[in-house]
Formats: C-alpha cells, sequence, structure tokens
C-alpha cells in the first residue's frame, strides 16, 4: 500500500478518542496517512541534557523541571501566565513567560514535572524564558531520551499526544507502506525505503538517521513534481509540426531600418529563439532582461521569424495601455515591412470584433496585439504559430498552461523584468529554456537617483524645471488617484493623490508647461489619447499613477518623479525608475518620502539609492519581504510541495529532475515493470492534475 492510501480513520487508532480526533481534525488530520504525512516542524535533541544554570552560557536548555506556582500579570488581552519552575539539575528556579499560551495552565499544573527545552535569559533579577517547549511527564515516565520530534501542535493538543498516536500508526501501518519511487532509484540515489523514511522522520534514533530520512522524502517528493514538468514538456514535444525555417529575409530587413545595431545579448537571444524555432518540437523559452533592456525588438524579431515561416503571432501584454504601445511602435517598424496587424483587447467594440476575429481566423493578420483577450476561447487563429508573453510575472502559472492549450501548440516566449532566481526558474518553468539580457543599449548613462523628504520638494520641482526647459518631458507618480480614495494604510497622515497634484502642478508650479494626468479611472481612449500625446512631446510632464510602471516607453523622459516613494514596493519603484534613462541623455528619479518610515520603507530607498541593477534589486527584495511571495507563485500552481523546498534543496532537485526527464524520455507511458510504482501512485493520487501523456 501507498502512504496516501492508508485512509483509514485515525479513530482506528489506540488512544485517538472522539475528543482527539476532533482537535487532530483542527489540524487537517483525519486519516492516518494525514497523520503520518504530520512531519515535525522541528526536533529537540535530548541526549544531551543542559540544566537552566548551564545554557546561560549561550544554549539551549534541555532539562526536566517541577512546576512550582502559577501567576497571572498584565491586564486584559494582555494577561498573562507566568509559571515557576525549579530545574531537577541542580535546583535553579526560573519563570515560564506564557505569552498566548494560557492553556499551559491545564497543560502544566502545580507539581508536575516537565522536560523543558529553551533559551533563557537573565532579567529582572530572575531566570525567565517566553520561548520554549514543554512536555509533562506522566507519573513514573522516565525521560524522554533521543532525538525527539515537535510537531505544529494545536492548543489542548499536546506534542507528546501527538508522537504517541504516530508511534502507533507507525507500529500498526508502518511495515505496509510501500515504495513510492522505483528501487532502481533508491538504489542509485542511495535513499531509505519509504517506511524506513517515515520511521527516520518521526522517530529518528539519531540525527544522522533524521538527515537521511528528510532527504529521501524531499527526493521522493521532488521526483513527482519534476515528473510532471517532464511529462508536460514532453506533451510540447509530442505535438510535433512540420518547420519551416525561414530565410530571415524580414528579420534582416526590420534590422536594416534600424537606427541602431542589436546589443551582443539581443543578438544571442534572437539566435536562441530562431534555432529554438527551427527544431520540430514548440519552443518554450523565458526572455528576461532588465528593465529597458530592448526585449520588445527581440520579441518582434521572433514574431517575424513565425510569420516568414507562413504562420501567425500574437502578443499579449498585462495592461491595455502597454499593448497599445507595443502596437504602436509595431506599426512604426512592422508595417513597412508590409506585416499585416491588429489589436484586440476587452475594449475593442462588438462592432468591430466579428471582422477582427474573421481576419484572424482567415489568416489575414500576421500579428495581432493585445491583452489575455487574445486567448479567449472565441479568437481562432488560422495558423498560430507563435505566443508571446510580456512581463510574464504578472499572469499566472495557470494562464500559461491555458495558453499552451491553444490550438495546435505555438512556440511560446514569455518575458520578464523580474529576474527569476535559477532555482525558482527550474522549479516553477522546469520545462522552458531561458535567454537573458544582460547589458544595455550603449551609450546609456545611468539614471542618477535622489532622495528628498517631504517639504523639500520645492528643490525637486526646481531642478524638474531645468529639465523641462531645456525640453526634456517628466512624469510624477502619486499613490492615490483622487481624494475620496483611502489607501487602507493611510491613518490620518494626508496622502498626496494625482487629481490634486495635478491641479496644483498645472496651476501653480509650472503652468507655463503642458500638464497631463493618466490612471485607471479614465476611460481607455481617454488614456490612450494622453499617453499618445505625451509619447509626441505635446504634454511635457505626466501625473500619473503606478499605471505607468511597467512597459512605458518614451525615450524623451528624463525625470521620475515618486512621490510618498515609501508607499511603493521595490518592484515598483524600479519598474517606475525604469521608465527614464531610455535615451541617450542623462535621467533622473527623485523618490520622495515623508517622515516616519517603517523599517523596510528605509531598506528599499537605500536600496534604490545603492544600485540600478534589477537583478541585484531582485534579491534585495526577497531579503526585505523574504521568499513568501515567491513560494506563493509555486503554490498557485497548483504545486503541494510539504517537506520539500525547492530553493533551499536546489542539489536534490537536480538530481530528482535528471532521473525523472531520463525515465519520461525513455518510457513515456511509464510501461515498463521497473516504473510500475510510479505508474500506480499517478494513477492512484495524480497529485498534480496532469493529463495522462499521450492526450495532450
Ligand atoms: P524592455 O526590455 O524594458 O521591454 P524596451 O524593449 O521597451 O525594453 O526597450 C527600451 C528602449 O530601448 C526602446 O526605446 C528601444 O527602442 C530601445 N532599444 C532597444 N534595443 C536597442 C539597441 N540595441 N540600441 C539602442 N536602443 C535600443
Ligand atoms: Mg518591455
Amino acid at each position: 500500500m501507498y502512504l496516501r492510501e492508508l485512509n483509514q480513520s485515525i479513530t482506528m487508532l489506540r488512544g485517538a478518542g472522539p475528543a482527539m480526533s476532533e482537535k487532530l481534525a483542527r489540524l487537517g488530520i483525519y486519516s492516518v496517512s494525514d497523520l503520518l504525512l504530520h512531519y515535525p516542524r522541528d526536533y529537540d535533541d535530548r541526549s544531551v541534557f543542559i540544566g537552566l544554570d548551564a545554557s546561560l552560557a549561550g544554549g539551549r536548555a534541555n532539562t526536566v523541571v517541577e512546576v512550582l506556582s502559577h501567576d497571572w500579570f498584565g491586564f486584559g488581552r494582555m494577561r498573562t501566565l507566568r509559571i515557576m519552575v525549579r530545574d531537577s539539575l541542580g535546583g535553579t528556579e526560573a519563570a515560564l513567560l506564557c505569552f498566548n499560551r494560557p492553556f499551559l495552565e491545564q497543560a502544566l499544573p502545580v507539581g508536575c514535572r516537565a522536560v523543558v527545552t529553551g533559551k533563557f535569559q537573565f532579567r529582572r533579577g530572575e531566570l525567565q524564558s517566553s520561548a520554549f517547549e514543554t512536555e509533562r511527564l506522566v507519573e513514573g515516565q522516565a525521560t524522554p531520551q533521543g532525538v525527539l520530534p515537535l510537531y505544529p501542535a494545536t492548543e489542548g493538543l499536546q506534542v507528546g499526544h501527538i508522537r504517541k498516536l504516530v508511534r502507533e500508526a507507525l507500529r500498526e501501518f508502518g511495515s505496509r507502506v510501500e515504495d513510492e519511487l522505483p528501487p532502481f532509484l533508491i538504489g542509485r540515489r542511495g535513499l531509505l525505503h519509504k517506511r524506513e523514511a517515515l520511521q527516520g522522520i518521526h522517530h529518528p534514533e539519531a540525527a544522522g538517521e533524521l538527515l537521511a530520512a528528510r532527504e529521501s522524502l524531499i527526493y521522493e517528493e521532488l521526483f513527482y513534481f519534476q515528473l510532471a514538468v517532464a511529462r508536460r514538456s514532453l506533451i510540447r514535444k509530442r505535438n510535433t509540426v512540420r518547420r519551416n525555417p525561414s530565410r530571415g529575409a524580414l528579420r534582416n530587413r526590420l534590422l536594416e531600418r534600424l537606427p541602431f545595431a542589436l546589443t551582443a545579448d539581443q543578438k544571442t537571444a534572437a539566435a536562441e529563439i530562431v534555432a529554438d524555432m527551427a527544431l520540430p518540437h514548440p519552443m518554450g523559452r523565458l526572455l528576461q532582461g532588465d528593465v529597458g533592456s530592448g526585449k520588445t525588438l527581440v520579441a518582434f524579431l521572433a514574431c517575424l521569424e513565425a510569420i516568414e515561416a507562413g504562420g501567425q503571432a500574437a502578443l499579449m501584454a498585462p495592461t491595455e495601455l502597454l499593448a497599445r504601445q507595443h502596437a504602436q511602435t509595431a506599426a512604426r517598424l512592422l508595417e513597412p515591412l508590409g506585416i499585416r496587424l491588429a489589436f484586440l483587447s476587452g475594449n475593442v467594440e462588438d462592432a468591430a470584433r466579428p471582422p477582427l476575429l474573421a481576419a484572424l481566423k482567415a489568416g489575414d493578420v500576421d500579428l495581432v496585439l493585445g491583452t489575455h483577450a487574445l486567448f479567449q476561447d472565441e479568437v481562432e487563429y488560422r495558423s498560430l504559430r507563435l505566443a508571446v508573453v510580456d512581463e510574464q510575472h504578472r499572469f499566472g502559472v495557470l494562464q500559461r498552461l491555458a495558453l499552451g492549450r491553444k490550438g495546435p501548440l505555438p512556440d511560446l516566449l514569455m518575458m520578464t523584468a523580474t529576474p527569476i532566481p535559477r532555482t525558482l526558474a527550474l522549479t516553477v518553468f522546469g520545462d522552458l529554456s531561458v535567454s537573458t539580457i544582460r547589458t544595455m543599449p550603449p551609450g546609456r548613462k545611468p539614471i542618477e537617483t535622489h532622495l528628498a523628504r517631504t517639504g523639500n520638494e520645492r528643490k525637486v520641482y526646481d531642478y524638474v524645471r531645468r529639465l523641462l526647459e531645456a525640453g526634456r518631458q517628466a512624469y510624477f507618480v502619486y499613490p492615490l488617484i483622487g481624494a475620496s480614495e483611502r489607501s487602507p494604510a493611510a491613518t490620518g497622515a494626508e496622502l498626496k493623490n494625482a487629481e490634486a497634484m495635478f491641479e496644483k502642478l498645472a496651476k501653480e508650479i509650472y503652468p507655463d508647461f503642458r500638464v497631463g494626468i493618466i490612471h485607471s479611472r479614465l476611460k481607455e481612449d481617454e488614456k490612450r489619447a494622453t499617453m499618445d500625446s505625451f509619447a509626441r512631446g505635446e504634454i511635457d510632464l505626466l501625473v500619473a499613477t503606478s499605471v505607468v510602471e511597467v512597459g512605458v516607453d518614451v525615450p524623451n523622459a528624463a525625470a521620475m518623479v515618486v512621490e510618498h516613494a515609501e508607499r511603493f514596493g521595490l518592484a515598483a519603484l524600479h519598474q517606475l525608475r525604469g521608465r527614464v534613462g531610455r535615451g541617450l541623455e542623462q535621467s533622473y528619479c527623485f523618490l520622495v518620502y515623508a517622515e516616519a518610515l517603517t523599517e523596510d520603507g528605509k531598506a528599499r530607498l537605500k536600496a534604490m539609492l545603492a544600485t540600478t541593477d534589477g537583478f541585484l534589486l531582485a534579491e534585495e527584495d526577497l531579503r526585505i519581504r523574504g521568499p513568501g511571495e515567491l513560494t506563493g507563485t509555486i503554490q498557485s500552481g497548483s504545486l503541494r510541495l510539504t517537506i520539500a523546498d525547492p530553493a533551499r534543496d536546489l542539489a536534490i532537485l537536480e538530481k530528482a529532475r535528471e532521473d525523472a526527464f531520463a525515465i519520461v524520455e525513455k518510457d513515456p507511458g511509464l510501461l515498463a515493470e521497473e516504473h510500475r510504482n510510479i505508474r500506480e501512485v499517478l494513477a492512484r493520487a495524480n497529485p498534480f492534475g496532469d493529463a495522462p501523456v499521450g492526450k495532450g
């Protein structure tokens, strides 16, 4: 039996009465397999005892105490239990401060003996700890020894109960648990059998056994994960289409018309893409490059390749604004080559849609640009050969998959300015290859970044005035659209908003310049008209919200002023700054911040000042925010990893990946006898909701 098949109710176990199972239900534990999959969150090494005194030297105490008394301090919701204990090793007394753990009053009654582990300090004349773990010892019970598991517990359910129950489950069912990995892999990678690994993770005899158990379980999880990735990749490859590589005539004509040469990285990326597109199976490629590195052009070259080879191309952007801008760039660069363009978004009028859709279906359009409307069901292509997705981090993994299912699989090119750490690229986009543009087009001067405190913004305004007088343009960005809008975090402090500042900038500060405003509440055609005027230089200064964050490209813009910069995330600030510095002249970014900065806010502004490198900023962002958000990306891809962490377990991930891909390549249907248990596990659990290979 496989672990996940142990769906016997936990009430079958000795010691799991109705009260107990109700508490376990709160942890999501109903069956024996749930219980065995409830891995310890940590361990206590009780092979060595350290008394409360001795722990002051700088370690964790690990000892048996007697509970002397209870008392409470603080008032109302802050009322906190304080338990006095005496160390059985040496007799030292100490206080356990039970913040948010009132239930310890019941769990550790006066007079009982308990194991206590944790960090103790000398404070206010007593030895105390608020970060401790305890476990009551029942009368006559020997002191627990060895490496003990600590489980995520819940109120009224002590770690000791869970331990006992797990032990019971292992005794009763452990020997029936079968391996989910084929024997040859277990041998090759030196892994434990599943039942040994379960035993080892829950009740390690020693630290070494724990390590081996963890590694085995992590490998298994990552193996099945990578197997899903490998099969998805195989489905793509199975869908072979006849490929006619082009001679590159269209691409050459575009390159001849450009006023500049491609950068070396752009050339490499384009060559990698074109080579992929000539392979007999659909491409899956991620093009990453910092803001302003020139990804759009590379995408256009890919589109030309698709078109010259007789197909159609689609380019999707995350916002209407950006999609329009791409459409305009395409009109400027590609229409002269005879490319037939179309634009499609949710805002295209009803009357205009049927002919547009008909033209796509008939193949009368070569390149269609737009928003996600491009991949709605009603949109049919005659021969979609390439789908480009710009700023793909804005789209879920699921959308990517949906996209891949459209018609006979097209080549897929995804572009992102948010560098994806290699580990994550492997995990989430496991079946994609990556091209990277590292260098900026030549002649760009690094953007100068300045911080100014609210109150000193006059200096900034004066500086911007000089740039405007020199014929350059500027953005002013605000966190809110209008006065009616309250940001949830805006408590009391007045936040500047785009509408009010538009009035002020236009009338008081720059009455002699042309000022425009753009934000998400305006109608699409208003937004478009304003953006067009700004791009043509008919507006000098554009007041905006973060709608201009992504992709907007007006090379004459020389100043980006962000007011209340402390309100923006690091990625947003980097994107905003990336709107300037797109021409040859010096550009500036002014970050105006209000007082009362949070620590994180301060760290973000410092990082912005320190570097313009998007890769470094992304790392810094990860450090400030913690990896939560990136992990979120993984979770949303319907991948549930319980013990493995792809970023931490990279070495194991790479082995699992190698093995999974080799197996799928050799035996796509998993029909060989040596792959029997893989086949069975997939059939029973199908944890990744994958379609069976062959149907793609
Ligand atoms: P991103 O990678 O952020 O999408 P864009 O494609 O918007 O960058 O390009 C930014 C700007 O750089 C555009 O104005 C584009 O015309 C220009 N550009 C692109 N490639 C080159 C190049 N090789 N030399 C000079 N300018 C370039
Ligand atoms: Mg772009």
